[in-house]
């Protein structure tokens, strides 16, 4: 349960349970067997960056992975001290703040490595550096064919002391597919261009691949960190859940109830008629807010503890509940779009699979008129965590 201390509450609500986001941190350290970097990129997978870091340290979170410099300067701004990583920039990414803020950036290319030594001295300062490179995704991250320039580029820069190299990482292209032999070849890969950072004398610290899926099922592919994201939310990326909490709960006031007569037509092109007499609620939920429009007539909500089928077409701010003919409910009442599963509810995973996405895109997705609120449950209801 939601330790619930407020009396009113945003018609629209994302709740934010802490103490779910520090059990999954647990979860992922005890299963990866090595050190965490909680990764908050995207206000942390909509969760809300800063708290979201807070709960993650104080649960043995090591680090912090952001995608861009603005999102780390964010964090620096709110007071988040520990030791935080941007690797995705671009030309016109100013770096001389990001250093000065002690923000480490993981380089991509000679291109972002010059600018970065060019912002350190501008700054006077010493940049922290990563290597981002691609072992296989092609996606950021340098390739094979600029790696050796990049590689003794580095070495360069370490010897001049213009750089500190922290870290060499890489990111799994098929990590959902724990047994997929790329997995193997890019850790291969990435094993590789350290020993070659290390015959010339400049070996990173820290070695990580591992995203959330790897860290849950190829503990073998763990090297000194884990880059955990959409698991410290509380969904596993793979069939088995691990015993992760889902974080985030979605709930709506409603807003209005009413009868309508059999043979009605509902919502916008009236795509769902009401087969008998019925009750309708009225929720101030729409795909504004990141209820997906392809859920119209396929989702369920929870209110008062019982199941309800969303009807006719999700519209931009509303969308509406068929009652049925002997429910309870009330305008004020709450319903839960989706929230832990615990109690036999939806969860974004759930959305996710009915429309064909990931819930990556649900939880990152919900904004509009949902207020975020972070709570810290009893934990008690929190399951064990298996090992
Ligand atoms: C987003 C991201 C992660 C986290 O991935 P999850 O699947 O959410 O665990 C890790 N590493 C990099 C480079 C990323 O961009």
């Amino acid at each position: 349960m939601i330790v619930d201390d407020i009396a009113e509450r945003p018609a629209l609500e994302a709740t934010i349970d802490l103490a779910a986001i520090a059990h999954n941190v647990e979860v992922v350290a005890r299963r990866s067997g090595a050190a965490v970097m909680a990764v908050v990129k995207a206000d942390g997978y909509g969760h809300g960056a800063t708290p979201v870091a807070r709960a993650a340290l104080a649960a043995g979170a090591t680090d912090l992975g952001v995608a861009t410099v603005a999102e780390a300067l964010a964090l620096r701004a709110d007071g988040i001290t520990a030791p935080l990583v941007a690797w995705l920039h671009t030309p016109t990414t100013d770096f001389a703040p990001a250093v000065d803020a002690g923000i480490e950036l993981a380089v991509s290319s000679t291109r972002q490595l010059d600018r970065v030594i060019t912002a350190a001295a501008h700054v006077g300062e010493t940049a922290v550096l990563s290597v981002k490179i691609d072992t296989g995704l092609a996606r950021n991250g340098v390739g094979p064919q600029e790696w050796p320039d990049l590689r003794d580029a580095l070495a360069k820069a370490v010897a001049d002391e213009s750089i500190v190299l922290r870290a060499a990482m890489c990111h799994l292209a098929r990590g959902d597919e724990p047994e997929h032999p790329l997995n193997d070849v890019q850790a291969a890969r990435l094993d590789e261009c350290v020993r070659e950072l290390d015959r010339l004398g400049v070996a990173p610290q820290v070695v990580h691949i591992s995203n959330s899926a790897a860290a849950l099922a190829r503990p073998d592919l763990s090297r000194d960190l884990v880059r955990a994201g959409i698991a410290v939310y509380g969904t596993s990326p793979l069939p088995e859940g691990y015993g992760l909490i889902p974080a985030m709960t979605l709930s709506a006031e409603v807003s209005m109830v009413k009868k309508v007569s059999a043979g009605q037509g509902v919502s916008y092109g009236h795509t769902w008629t009401a087969p008998h007499d019925t009750t309708l609620a009225l929720l101030p939920a729409g795909y504004a807010d990141g209820v997906p429009r392809l859920l119209s007539n396929r989702l369920r909500v929870q209110i008062n503890g019982r199941s309800y089928p969303g009807v006719g077409r999700i519209c931009m701010d509303q969308m509406v509940i068929d009652l049925g003919t002997d429910s309870d409910v009330t305008e004020g009442d709450r319903a839960v779009l989706f929230g832990s599963g615990a109690d036999g509810g939806t969860t974004a995973k759930e959305w996710a699979a009915t429309i064909g996405t990931i819930d990556y895109e649900i939880v990152s997705g919900i904004r509009g008129r949902a207020q975020r609120r972070h709570v810290t449950s009893a934990v008690s209801g929190v399951p064990e965590v298996r090992r």
